[in-house]
């Protein structure tokens, strides 16, 4: 069976990752969702297992020592892992994973797993990043400050992504994702030569 493929999305904090996630999963059910481990506390709303696994910090360094996350990064004071086990399984399984890591995890992700797809979500601009960081309302004013600042860093990452999405309307960004997916399955590289030779009925140039 084919290996899915890992699907690495960031973007700044006000991009809508979050948005654009929630949409991709409801239009592809086959497509698994990698819930991260947090040291953050729990938003209003979000529970322990949906949104992310809340650990103590440790809880996380415990985690980390023995070698449970693909990747880990501390992200505004907090530490951020993807549970490793769960990604593993579901790509053998031949099921796409997808994950929305920040910058510093996508990078230890690509020394890993050099196929896997990685996509940056933009905001349209700056200043919609600035409106949409504040209209959430979950941060305070410095905490707001210093995600729009780590925002201008994370964007100059970019060329290390293999595709860039801009988030202007929800959908058509979802519409983009899915295009991107739906080449990168296509690519002749990602299939063994048995694979091709069924493909092509036997007749393998
Ligand atoms: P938030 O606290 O707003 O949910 O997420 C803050 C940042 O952490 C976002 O950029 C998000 O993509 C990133 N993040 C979430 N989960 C992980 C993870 O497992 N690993 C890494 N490296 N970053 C993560």
């Amino acid at each position: 069976m084919p290996q899915g493929l890992l699907v690495v999305l960031s973007g700044p904090s006000g991009a809508g990752k979050g948005t654009v996630c929630q949409l991709l999963r409801q239009r592809n059910s086959a497509l698994a969702y990698s819930v991260s481990a947090t040291t953050r506390r729990p938003r209003p709303g979000e529970r322990d297992g949906v949104n992310y696994f809340f650990l103590t910090r440790e809880e996380f360094l415990a985690k980390r020592a023995a070698g449970e996350f693909l990747e880990s990064a501390e992200v505004y004071g907090n530490l951020y892992g993807t549970p490793r086990s769960y990604v593993q399984e579901k790509l053998a399984g031949g099921q796409d994973v997808l994950l929305e890591i920040d910058t510093q995890g996508a990078m230890q992700v690509k020394t890993n797993y050099p196929a896997g797809v990685f996509i940056f979500l933009l905001p349209p601009s700056l200043v919609e990043l600035e409106a949409r960081i504040t209209r959430r309302g979950t941060e305070n004013l410095g905490e707001r400050a210093r995600r729009l600042a780590a925002a201008q860093s994370e964007i100059a990452q970019v060329r290390s992504y293999d595709y860039v999405v801009i988030n202007d309307k929800v959908e058509q960004a979802v519409a983009r994702v899915e295009a991107i997916l739906l080449a990168e399955h296509t690519r002749v590289e990602r299939f063994s030569d048995a694979e091709l030779k069924e493909l092509l009925g036997g007749q393998l140039v």
